[in-house]
């Protein structure tokens, strides 16, 4: 992490010119915002979310994943065949993550594709950047929420060409919910689709304990979880592609994810609320795996990545003291770095100040904070992750335009 004091952020057509101790006589005839005071940072992406299980966060945390599923996730999310309901629902979604720190978020949406568009349209006229996908599942789901084989396909077929093109910084991603609800010839029909149309990927990988032993009973060939989505050339090389959790992959698996670029969203309150475990993050940086950060709403409660970083930290000192002392607990400079660059690198030059990066700017307000004595920078940043709420932040750019 980088650090400057009373500098100038110069940014045109949209793109990062530099940070400069005074502005370049090149640029002098730019328009100047005077934020003196005020810390300014790149804007935060949120690599793992699910739209439609926004409007019930904070619900049923007392269930383990499969349960949770079960319980209170597919009955939610078939409601979501109603487009009026998508419609009302995905609006609260979009317009909260607009009031937030997100600038760019992978999104998952339900097996509905008239749904999901409508949450394409309302992420695109709340000015975010987004991936965005409609789920796939045909089996170890209930009836009301659950798709045949080849519809599950002709309709995401279908969805990816109707949404091609209608959207500026919305885009579709394919997104088999995870193996134990795809089966082997919709994975097989997936990765056509990905061949056909070059889409990236997400899913869910290694998460939980009863999944992992569930998904070894189901998909026997794999030779390990993961494995199961590379089989279907579903799980990086040249299809970008995100995983999230990882909380429980093994040796092969991490080394495979790294060879072939795969990004773990790591979701420290999601890992926690639904009891799944931590996730060894330090691992993953050590190994130089890619990986960003996922609110992962509703297993998260909360879409603030801010407070995802906080967490973060939180959660490898627990897995420090707790499980493995050989793996430290992360700073928050390195959480910092996680939900801004590390995630952002997904959408290509986004979440940082370098020159050539998209103007993804936040403008922070710290007025509920006060404090006695003068902090640094680094401290005040430090501080603003533990201490801030939905509404400190004063404005906000996407790509050079402000949303606020
Ligand atoms: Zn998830």
């Amino acid at each position: 992490m980088t650090v400057k004091k009373d500098h100038y952020l110069v940014v045109s057509a949209g793109t990062i010119q530099g940070v400069f101790p005074q502005v370049p006589a090149e640029f002098a005839g730019l328009e100047m915002l005077d934020y003196t005071g005020h810390l300014v940072i790149p804007g935060l992406t949120d690599l793992h979310i699910h739209g439609p299980q926004y409007v019930f966060r904070g619900l049923s945390m007392d269930r383990e994943l499969l349960d949770w599923l079960n319980f209170r996730t597919f009955p939610e999310e078939a409601k979501y065949r109603d487009p009026e309901y998508a419609r009302r629902a995905y609006r609260l979604f979009a317009q909260d993550l607009r009031q937030g720190g997100t600038v760019n978020a992978v999104v998952f949406g339900t097996i509905h594709k008239e749904g999901t568009r409508i949450l394409m349209e309302e992420l695109e006229a709340a000015g975010l950047r987004a991936y965005v996908g409609k789920v796939n599942m045909d089996r170890n789901s209930p009836d009301d929420y659950r798709e045949e084989t080849e519809d599950s396909a002709a309709d995401t077929r279908a969805w990816i060409q109707e949404t091609a093109g209608a959207f500026s910084q919305v885009k579709p991603i394919l997104t088999p919910r995870f193996l134990p609800t795809c089966s082997d010839r919709l994975m097989e029909l997936l990765g056509q689709l990905q061949r056909e149309f070059a889409l990236p990927v997400q899913s869910h990988l290694s998460e939980n304990q009863g999944e992992i032993a569930w998904v070894r009973e189901l998909c026997p060939q794999a030779d390990f979880y993961g494995d199961g989505y590379q089989r279907f050339g579903l799980f990086g090389g040249d299809v970008p592609t995100i995983m999230a959790h990882c909380v429980y992959s093994g040796e092969e698996e991490l080394l495979r994810m790294k060879e072939r670029g795969v990004y773990i969203a790591h979701c420290p309150q999601s890992n926690t609320n639904i009891a799944s475990g931590i996730a060894p993050v330090r691992r993953f940086l050590d190994m130089g795996i890619r990986v960003g950060l996922g609110s992962d709403v509703a297993g998260g409660h909360s879409a603030s990545i801010f407070r995802t970083m906080a967490e973060a930290v939180q959660v490898s000192k627990l897995r420090w003291r707790l499980v493995d002392q050989t793996l430290r607990p992360l700073t928050a400079a390195e959480a910092f770095y996680l939900g801004t660059e590390g995630g952002g690198s997904f959408f290509g030059r986004s979440g940082s100040f370098q020159k050539g990066y998209a103007a993804d700017i936040l403008v922070l307000d710290e007025s509920r904070m006060p404090y006695m004595e003068e902090l640094t920078v680094a401290e005040r940043l430090e501080r603003y992750l533990y201490l801030c709420g939905e509404k400190d932040i004063l404005h906000k750019f996407v790509g050079g335009r402000m949303l606020f």
